[in-house]
């Protein structure tokens, strides 16, 4: 049985920030962080108990902003897991970090603990372009963090950035990714601006000035190129790695491996079958506090058809630069791939597909377009 990946929630930041739809409260009291902390230990106890015959090789700390906890609150934490799951001697174990949040104390104790990687939010390298977004740090405050992260000997580090915010051009963005290169992190995640509901920036939908899609497209492509240029590996739509550092986490989610999520709003999936909790602190420690499991909520009614399990494994995998390898693909569900997905070629011959090593996968162009094709290529069946 492949090992286990644990994702543990941290539902907390110091304020929201002005395109944020993940499930954080802003500025929550310390009795509020310490309850919730022993509900997650709670949880991870009861859980572990299930898993005792499996190993774990990734814990991600995420949030919100995990790097608002005490070294204390980790530290519980983490004993709490090793306490209950069986750690890999090499597993990769992450936190989210938020500049402005991370002391040299966090950082040296982060190290000792055992935590080998960190994610830092820097969304931009321009203050203004900050503010807009409504982050509670500066530039500097990043080159800070970064600094201490790197004495304290992490070094496995990646960078956040978003493109594709409100008045923004290339120029601008290239800006940003020129100066996270220069800090040569190990790893680098780009995500594109979606503006979602229940934000700030929703409200205010029809005054921002967002770049078009021709502008985002250059952005995406020169995004892909530079770090092409500077030594990344482009693995994943939205994410680029120096060689043999993947995130190690994330990619469970896009093989369907197993891993285990805790807290609210948090994702499990385990053997295909994925499932939920519910959006509310409130629900999740009043369970544990009575000393029940939080309600699991699954993610689909029914099983998923035989049709449903192989779209949904195309559509993952495609989301990877390794995209689908025929031969694994044929030999697992015992069907032709280029029969089924006939209009493949079709984008194959247009530069948005190509296949090297006997597998199919997007080029940069067509993962900037790729949820159009594939919509299109599963549509066709
Ligand atoms: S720090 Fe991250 S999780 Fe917290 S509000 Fe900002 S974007 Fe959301």
């Amino acid at each position: 049985m492949k090992d286990l990946g644990l994702y543990i929630h941290i539902p907390f930041c110091v304020k929201k920030c002005n395109y944020c739809d993940f499930y954080s409260l802003g500025c929550v009291a310390d009795e509020g962080i310490e309850r919730y902390i022993d509900c997650l230990c709670l949880h991870i106890g009861m859980e572990g108990k299930n898993y005792s015959n499996r190993r774990v090789d990734s814990v991600f700390f995420g949030g919100g902003t995990p790097s608002i906890l005490s070294v204390e609150q980790i530290k519980k934490i983490l004993n709490a897991i090793r306490h209950s799951f069986h750690l890999t001697e090499d597993c990769e174990i992450t936190i989210e970090a938020n500049p402005g949040t991370l002391t040299e104390e966090k950082a040296e104790s982060y190290k000792s603990l055992g935590i080998n990687r960190v994610s830092i939010g820097l969304q931009s390298a321009s203050d203004s372009e900050l503010r807009m977004l409504g982050r509670i740090h500066t530039f500097e405050d990043f080159q800070e963090s970064y600094r201490l992260l790197s004495l304290a000997g992490i070094d496995n580090i990646s960078v956040d950035i978003m493109y594709a915010l409100p008045n923004q051009k290339t120029d601008d963005f290239i800006k940003t990714v020129d100066k996270v290169c220069e800090f040569s992190p190990e790893h680098i995640s780009a995500y594109c601006l979606k503006i979602e509901e229940n934000t700030y920036f929703y409200k205010i939908k029809d005054t921002l000035s967002l770049p078009d899609e021709d502008e985002q497209y250059k952005m995406y492509i020169s995004l892909c190129d530079r770090l092409e240029k500077m030594g990344y590996e482009q693995y994943e739509i939205s994410n680029f790695a120096k060689s043999g550092k993947r995130s190690k986490h994330n990619m469970k989610y896009w093989l369907s491996l197993d891993y285990l999520g805790f807290g609210p709003a948090s994702h499990s999936c385990i053997e295909g079958g994925r499932y939920s909790y519910s959006e509310s602190i409130e629900e999740y420690e009043k369970s544990l506090e009575d000393g029940n499991e939080p309600k699991k909520i699954p993610e689909a009614d029914t099983p998923l058809t035989r049709d449903e399990i192989i779209d949904e494994f195309v559509m993952l995998r495609l989301r990877l630069s390794d995209g689908v390898n025929v031969k694994e693909f044929e030999e697992r569900f015992e069907i032709s791939f280029e029969n089924r997905y006939k209009k493949i070629s079709m984008y194959e011959k247009s530069g948005y597909i190509c296949k090297k090593n006997g597998a199919y996968a997007f080029t940069p162009k067509g993962f900037f377009v790729s949820n159009y094709i594939l919509s299109d290529i599963l549509e066709s069946i």
